[in-house]
């Protein structure tokens, strides 16, 4: 689909930046050039017995009167869906900084973000022979529409991508081809970054070998019967054919008739389509450290969602905890060495806009920062604190792992990846601190409707903002240092696998 590039220069620009983007899904991918994966060990630095008796105290305040239940629920409540360039997004700004202008925070402001804006419009597909059936599908974020009068075409399964990979174009040429493989249930949700690949990188591996379309398994452990959306990241050297995600059990369906061995035929339509990018802004809250030399701490979320359920999940969850946390430290009567800053960011699900936009304003303004943390997991336990740091920073983030032992959070590892959102921030030498969260129901609802508050534990939610409150508030007074990592460059120009759920 080609975007409008006709009313001004910034289009242009955009579409420009599009070719380069890399597709985000709100789970995490290993970064380049970052050390292997280590277990953390050795023995655990000891703060200062004033800063551990703090963090004790804001773990307690915080697993008391910590209501971040409410946060969420008034976002999915006053605003709903919000997807990047949509009403609802624009309305998540304005709620963003309302919300935050009722707390204590010593600065609050919107830095403007272009997104992009694509519809959804209607989609449906049917099985059509042997044994016609009618699909419960979804169009894929960023899809092309199919033509008005659809599109029929002979289905090709693969199991995944490099099966795809491995067909020559002969085989693949004129069928819809349709990625088979199942998402399996796993509390770190570490299988999602195998298999999302069919949904971001499918459509263009198949359009390559000549393929009109593709189907996708949800990503999703669910068997309801409803797609999982997510972004398809179309490479530039590919036509942008349609791409559809099916529900679990109609994916079993397709499966069961194409293993009768007789020719399965689909049709399918999708008036989805792109239009002219949008203004959005990341809303940013600051507590103003008292050394301007320390570096900024800083705990991130994204504010946008996709457009299906309300994004109480994904990421309403993770924009109460960020600023729950922090509004806890902003009312304490002392403030910290170094600045706190909360930064929601628009459109991760979309291309990590904010993202983006963010890690290069702050470069050009000199500005430096020390650690960071994003919520972007749901509403599951924290089960394990990692991080994504120099390995000599094992000690210091053992001490961290001891501060949490009321909440019975132990320390784990040195990991190569880390939040969508931060990964710009990582690749410039930024470490971060993971509070991993159990994941093994997440991806029953992640990107469908059924990602609603009903499905939002407010006692997980608590637990979550006290290891938060009690982490940041002692990085942004320590005296130790992270480290950096090593810089990388920045994703290549097309075709990347792009950043994360
Ligand atoms: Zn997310």
């Amino acid at each position: 689909m080609i975007r409008n590039t006709c009313n001004s220069l910034l289009a242009i620009v955009f579409a420009v930046a599009a070719l380069i983007q890399n597709v985000s899904a709100c789970a995490s991918e290993p970064d380049v050039a970052t050390p292997p994966e280590v277990d953390i060990s050795g023995p655990p630095y000891e703060f200062a017995p004033a800063l551990i008796a703090q963090a004790a105290a804001l773990l307690d305040t915080a697993r008391q009167q910590a209501a971040p239940y409410a946060i969420v629920q008034s976002l999915v409540t006053e605003v709903g869906p919000r997807l990047a360039g949509t009403e609802g997004d624009r309305a998540a700004v304005a709620w963003a900084l309302a919300t935050l202008q009722a707390m204590d925070f010593d600065a609050i402001r919107a830095e403007g973000v272009v997104v992009p804006h694509w519809e959804r419009g209607a989609a449906s597909a049917q099985i059509i022979a042997p044994y016609p059936q009618q699909l419960h599908v979804v169009s894929l974020g960023d899809s092309a529409g199919t033509a008005d009068s659809g599109l029929e075409a002979p289905v090709l399964m693969v199991h995944d991508l490099a099966e795809l990979e491995h067909l020559d174009g002969d085989r693949v040429a004129g069928h819809i081809v349709f990625f088979a493989q199942r998402l399996t249930r796993r509390q770190d949700g570490s299988h999602y970054d195998q298999v999302v690949k069919n949904r971001t990188e499918g459509a263009s591996a198949a359009a390559r070998r000549g393929a009109v379309a593709v189907v996708v398994r949800s990503v999703g452990t669910d068997n309801n019967r409803l797609g999982h959306t997510g972004s398809v990241n179309y490479a530039a050297d590919a036509l942008r054919i349609p791409a559809l995600a099916l529900s679990n059990p109609d994916a079993d369906m397709l499966v069961t008739q194409l293993e009768t061995g007789e020719p399965v035929f689909l049709r399918m339509r999708s008036t989805a389509r792109q239009l002219a990018p949008q203004r959005s802004a990341n809303v940013i809250a600051e507590i103003t450290g008292t050394s301007a030399e320390g570096g900024i701490v800083i705990l991130a979320a994204h504010l946008d969602s996709w457009d299906l359920g309300t994004g109480a999940l994904d990421n309403g969850s993770g924009v109460a905890v960020v600023v729950e946390a922090a509004r806890l430290i902003s009312s304490l009567p002392q403030r910290p060495r170094r600045t706190i800053r909360v930064v929601l960011f628009a459109n991760e699900e979309f291309g990590l806009s904010g993202a983006r936009a963010y890690a290069e304003r702050s470069a050009q303004n000199g500005e430096r920062h020390f650690v960071g943390m994003e919520a972007d997991s749901g509403d599951g336990r924290v089960w394990r604190l990692d991080a994504t740091a120099p390995e000599s920073a094992q000690s210091l983030v053992a001490g961290l792992g001891a501060l949490l032992a009321p909440l019975e959070i132990p320390v784990g590892k040195l990991r190569q990846s880390g939040g969508a959102d931060l990964k710009p921030l990582r690749q410039r030498g930024m470490p971060e601190l993971s509070l991993r969260q159990d994941m093994s129901s997440y991806f029953d609802y992640h990107h469908t409707a059924n990602d609603t508050l009903d499905k939002v534990d407010a006692s997980s939610l608590t637990n979550l903002v006290a290891a938060y409150a009690a982490i940041t508030w002692v990085v942004a007074n320590t005296d130790q240092n992270f480290g950096r990592l090593p810089e990388t460059p920045a994703a290549p120009a097309s075709g990347s696998p792009g950043a994360s759920p």
